[in-house]
């Protein structure tokens, strides 16, 4: 119970990166804090918790003094539909992010990403140009650093924020200086009611309180995202980019296979081979990152030289080596099939398609003329693979049921000839084999380090 009654008592619902960072921001300003989780609390959080002299309880929800807040900090990953946000709704308190308590105590530049695709590649990119220009720059958010503990112990002049559509929920009066929307496909519809137009407007809640003065990116041709715009008014100055050769857009490539940037104040050309990562939907991300750098007056040298020496993150279109001519690729960060879509897109040799996992009702179909064109073999791992074996069993020759990471390597080490890849691209979530996405790329690339090292 607080000991102090005129203190403003603020809740946080949830203690990993977020809430942990939100709790001792909080307790810094001078409220009185209580951190609650229904879940157990990992020892790192705990030792924060402890360390700071902040109330924390695991394993379920004190109910009478949760409601007692005046305010809840809610970690992203609680939905409203739990029993615990359901009183906290009908209470009427209000409820916020994590992004939007350490905003009002921060008057640092924010450059905000989000997209269904593409969010940690464009936020790592943006963070690498920037840093490497000698900026005071953090980065925050779903990258999995908290934007609240940074401002409380380690504040920066500019911030480059991943934000996903759930904390995009609880923010309001949270303003970005640069605000980037990818690409908009369907995703995460249990936490919309299944309609997609709230999950969209989930998205473009990253416009609001922008003014004139700031600068929303954003893929021209996304049929999603030019459609709100239609539907919505934004003061935020518009900044589309697009793969095509159009110069009214402020990113382009142009009939030479040059990247054009422009902005008001500058403008920059690069040839696109010179970007570090390939395929087109890193284009895209490189185009988005680039534009930010030039809005910030970033050098254009430092732009050009971080878009081409970036090494890229971990389980993207990652390479994972190459054994007797075959190259590995791991790309297990692919859970949907638009991502797998983007990974096909980019190959440019025979490839084995490895596919499958914990299904979220996918629809293959996007996938089909890829798979046609490019993929000689698919190996399916999963739990239970009858869903992929069937769709595929008249596209492509080779079809190959397996249940286990071990099993998929030898299948495709057997498939693949040199001059070949093998992609793993699965579409699908790993939790039927594996602890997360990490586990299975990391998994995956010790398989492919043990044929190498076999030889
Ligand atoms: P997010 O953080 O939004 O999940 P990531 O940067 O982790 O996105 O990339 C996840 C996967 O999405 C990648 O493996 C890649 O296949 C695909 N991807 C990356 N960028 C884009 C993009 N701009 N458009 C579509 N797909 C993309």
């Amino acid at each position: 119970m607080s000991n102090n009654l005129n203190k403003k008592r603020i809740v946080i619902l949830g203690a990993g990166e977020s809430g942990a960072g939100a709790a001792v921001l909080a307790k810094d300003k001078g409220f009185d804090v209580f951190v609650s989780d229904f879940g157990a609390i990992a020892d790192k959080y705990k030792n924060l918790l402890n360390s700071e002299n902040i109330e924390w309880e695991e394993g379920g929800h004190t109910m009478d003094r949760i409601l007692m807040a005046d305010e809840v900090i809610k970690s992203p990953g609680i939905a409203d539909t739990t029993p615990v946000m359901q009183k906290v709704l009908s209470k009427n308190i209000p409820v916020i992010s994590e992004i939007e308590f350490a905003g009002r105590y921060t008057d640092a530049k924010m450059i905000c990403i989000t997209g269904s695709n593409g969010k940690t590649t464009t936020t790592l990119l943006t963070y690498h140009i920037l840093s490497r220009a000698g900026i005071d720059v953090g980065l925050a958010g779903n990258v999995g650093k908290s934007l609240a503990l940074q401002v409380a112990r380690q504040p920066h002049q500019y911030y480059v924020i991943e934000l996903s559509s759930f904390q995009l929920d609880n923010m309001y009066d949270f303003k970005a200086n640069i605000a980037v929307i990818l690409n908009i496909t369907p995703d995460h519809l249990d936490r919309y009611d299944y309609k997609m137009q709230n999950y969209v407007n989930a998205k473009f809640r990253i416009l609001q309180n922008m003014t004139p003065a700031d600068a929303f990116i954003y893929w021209k041709d996304d049929p999603v995202v030019s459609a709100q715009l239609k539907h919505i008014k934004t003061e935020a100055t518009l900044y589309p980019f697009t793969a095509n050769d159009e110069s009214e857009c402020a990113a382009y490539v142009d009939a030479e296979n040059e990247l054009i940037i422009k902005t008001p104040a500058t403008s920059l050309s690069m040839p696109r081979a010179d970007l570090a990562l390939n395929g087109i939907h890193n284009l895209y991300n490189s185009m988005a990152a680039g534009l930010s750098a030039c809005l910030l007056n970033i050098r254009k040298d430092a732009i050009r030289s971080a878009l081409s020496d970036f090494t890229g993150v971990e389980h993207r279109l990652e390479a994972a080596g190459t054994v007797d001519g075959v190259e590995w690729i791991n790309d297990s960060k692919a859970t949907n099939v638009n991502s797998c879509w983007y990974a096909l897109d980019s190959m440019t040799k025979p490839t084995v398609l490895i596919l499958g996992g914990k299904d979220k009702g996918n629809d293959y179909s996007e996938i089909l003329p890829l798979v046609k064109e490019k993929v000689k073999a698919i190996v399916a791992m999963g739990k239970d693979n009858s869903k992929i074996l069937d769709f595929f069993k008249d596209t492509v020759d080779v079809i190959s049921d397996t249940h286990s990471l071990s099993d998929a390597v030898e299948e495709c080490r057997r498939l693949a000839k040199s001059g070949d890849v093998v992609l793993l691209s699965p579409c699908c979530a790993s939790f039927d084999l594996f602890k997360s996405y990490e586990d299975r790329g990391r998994q995956f690339k010790d398989a492919v380090n043990n044929l190498s090292t076999q030889k």
